[in-house]
């Protein structure tokens, strides 16, 4: 079995990439790492069933790639700090980034996993968010390249589906943490974790009381691969489309209070605007949907993946230290080049 991950340095798709070898298949990954990391591949970057392959997908897929059985495509910056620096990068992505992936499963009759997400959902009216929920989208809020452009992405799906019979299905992904999150991503995991592991006050956007659900990224992995396995003919035709995330939602402040017990620090709250007047107040994903398709369940609960991540960050921001106390980085490792990342503001 060949797997094609796009966005496979990322934070997901990294994870996802070590799980699919690790269940003995060849991986493609291919990553323009605009925010993916190549240090995300360090553990299995030498195994010969994988390879790396620098590329945009906006600009089309590489030429010489095999086959493929399974497409997974996460490639998309994903935190909201990215949506006002990444706008047009992210719509150009979920545009002609998706067209250039569906051709690729329509040529090659490969089943396609996309990475969609809750945002497709909005500012929920409906609570926990099923699959079936229509949603409530600003398309002009600071969030709406994201929103919109995941939404554009399940429109190109299923038009694709519907006129090529591409084997198409949509993962819709709720709030995920764990290592390999870019310390600086600006999202509440990473925020905290790093706030907190510094002694510095957790910055508390808005009056903490939004809820969000948070998914260990091992039980988002393993949602992703029973999504991909599922038999074509169990997928629901009309609404391909599958939650995957965690149950249990918490207020940001309960949160606050959960890094700090993983941390073992008691460090202050400091308030602050929330950034984003679109910043949905409540989140909570209903799965059923997955588990009865597939059997999948979570099975890490929050304490145990934040003991996890916050063993990870410690170590990340130790070695972070330790590298600007040394000069500048010269044991970047070098990869195979197939084109290099574009001129981003070209074209758009
Ligand atoms: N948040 C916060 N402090 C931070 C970062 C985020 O209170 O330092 C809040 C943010 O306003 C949102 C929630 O935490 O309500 C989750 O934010 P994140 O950026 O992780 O992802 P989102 O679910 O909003 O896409």
């Amino acid at each position: 079995m060949t797997a094609v991950v796009t966005g496979g340095a990322g934070f997901i798709g990294s994870h996802l990439c070590e799980a699919l070898l690790e269940r003995g298949e060849e991986v493609v990954c291919i990553d323009n790492l605009l925010t993916g990391d190549i240090r995300n591949l360090d553990d299995f970057i030498d195994d010969p069933r994988f390879r790396f392959i620098e590329a945009d997908i906006g600009e089309g897929l590489p030429e010489d790639l095999p086959a493929p059985d399974v497409i997974f495509n996460l490639a998309c910056p994903a935190s909201p700090k990215d949506f006002e620096a990444l706008s047009l990068e992210i719509l150009d992505v979920c545009s002609r980034g998706m067209v250039n992936v569906l051709e690729l499963a329509r040529e090659s009759g490969a089943v396609l996993v996309q990475a969609s997400t809750s945002e497709v959902y909005g500012e929920p009216e409906v609570h926990p968010q099923i699959e079936d929920y229509w949603g409530h989208v600003s398309s002009v809020g600071e969030r709406s390249c994201y929103d919109e452009g995941k939404r554009y992405a399940e429109a190109l799906v299923m038009a694709y589906r519907r006129r090529h019979g591409v084997d198409a299905r949509l993962a819709r992904i709720f709030n995920t943490y764990g290592p390999r999150m870019r310390i600086d991503d600006g999202r509440v995991v990473p925020n905290f974790v790093c706030q907190a592991l510094g002694g510095r006050p957790l910055t508390i956007y808005g009056d903490g009381m939004q809820t969000r659900s948070f998914c260990y990224v091992a039980d988002t992995v393993a949602g992703l691969l029973a999504l991909a396995d599922a038999d074509p003919g169990d997928i629901d035709v009309a609404c391909p489309a599958y939650n995957i995330g965690n149950g249990t939602e918490i207020t940001v402040l309960e949160f606050a209070e959960c890094v700090m017990d993983a941390c073992g620090t008691s460090a202050e709250v400091q308030r602050v605007p929330l950034p984003q007047s679109d910043d949905p107040t409540r989140r909570r994903p209903d799965t059923s949907k997955l588990t009865a398709l597939t059997g999948w369940r979570c099975e890490t609960d929050l304490a145990t993946g934040l003991a996890l991540t916050t063993e990870w960050f410690a170590a990340k921001l130790a070695e972070t230290i330790g590298r600007a106390a040394q000069g500048p980085d010269r044991g970047h490792r070098d990869v195979s080049v197939v084109s290099r990342p574009r001129d981003h503001t070209h074209g758009l």
